[in-house]
């Protein structure tokens, strides 16, 4: 194994002491006020131990990130049918793109751009006696942490400005691909990504992805061939219209989120965090795709 705490260190330092010019989401109100210096990476391995540097115990707002963890529960709820209400192709497009809605007949391309998301949320919200709740639950009883929990503010402000999540949501429920209120679904959606967890939280939630469906208590939560498809669909469509640019680069499943999260692992080996708030064009954490990059080059382990 790697000296991880090592590479972490110089990671940082390194990320730290380059130029920046990515700029921090301003579309959704409160997440502009984000403070863009932050920096954090958290990693955990299959031994559970920990490796971290800079800020990442602080809590942000991990946006599409909670798209990976709507998707489990619901094929763990129900299975495989998912797949007769969304795709699994990516997308080439950015994440809330409609105009591929319409060619395909109402039926996203895949469960982690916001369309497919919605479905996935509409899902939840018929399976789920208390949605919000219910899912809410799941995410702490993942992580083994009561302490993780939505953020009111960044809901709401989302809500005041999600024309586009609208859009989709209407547009869904005119080809018959949203079977609840598009007010109940766009609820859920908002309060899933206004989820708000620190770098080393995602670790701790995502581990069962790393671990063949198995948390870190070691209950297991999906087979290992719903594992194979979640992680395929991270490497295919996690990272908006650069999940090429990202397999290529850093060479493992991951998801990004507006927040400036990443979560990204290497099956059986480890699973790691960056928070930085300052996103790329294509939206893209950019000093955490640095950050993995030169992580998975230094101690040379990708999935590749
Ligand atoms: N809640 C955001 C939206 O729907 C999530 C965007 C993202 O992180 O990709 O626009």
């Amino acid at each position: 194994m790697p000296d991880f705490q090592k590479s972490i260190d110089s990671i940082y330092k390194e990320v730290l002491e380059s130029p920046d010019s990515s700029t921090v989401a301003s579309y959704i109100p409160e997440l502009a006020s984000v403070e863009s210096s932050k920096f954090g990476i958290h990693l955990i391995d299959t031994n559970q131990h920990n490796y971290a540097a800079g800020n990442s115990g602080e809590k942000f707002s991990v946006q599409s990130i909670s798209k990976v963890l709507t998707l489990s529960m619901a094929l763990g709820l129900i299975g495989e049918k998912i797949w007769r209400r969304v795709d699994v192709e990516p997308s080439g497009d950015p994440f809330n793109h409609l105009s591929l809605l319409e060619q395909e007949n109402g039926i996203p391309r895949n469960p982690l751009i916001n369309a497919g998301a919605i479905v996935i949320a509409d899902i939840l919200v018929t399976e789920l006696e208390n949605p919000k709740e219910d899912f809410l639950t799941y995410v702490r009883n993942l992580a083994d942490d009561t302490s993780i929990s939505y953020d009111e503010k960044v809901a709401l402000s989302e809500k005041g400005t999600g024309f586009k999540n609208y859009a989709a949501a209407n547009l869904l429920k005119s080809y018959g691909n949203l079977r609840n209120d598009v007010e109940d679904v766009l609820d859920f959606y908002f309060h899933q990504c206004s989820l708000s967890m620190s770098c080393k939280q995602l670790c701790d939630t995502f581990y069962l992805f790393m671990n063949r469906g198995r948390c870190k208590r070691d209950i297991g939560y999906l087979d290992i061939n719903q594992i194979k498809r979640i992680n395929a669909l991270m490497l295919t469509c996690g990272f908006y219209d650069e999940a090429g640019e990202f397999a290529f680069e850093v060479g493992l499943p991951g998801k990004s989120g507006v927040g400036g999260g990443i979560v990204a692992l290497l099956p059986n080996e480890f699973c790691v965090a960056t928070w930085s708030p300052g996103l790329n064009k294509k939206g893209n954490s950019a000093r955490g795709m640095q950050a993995l990059e030169r992580l998975t080059t230094m101690t040379e382990l990708s999935i590749f």
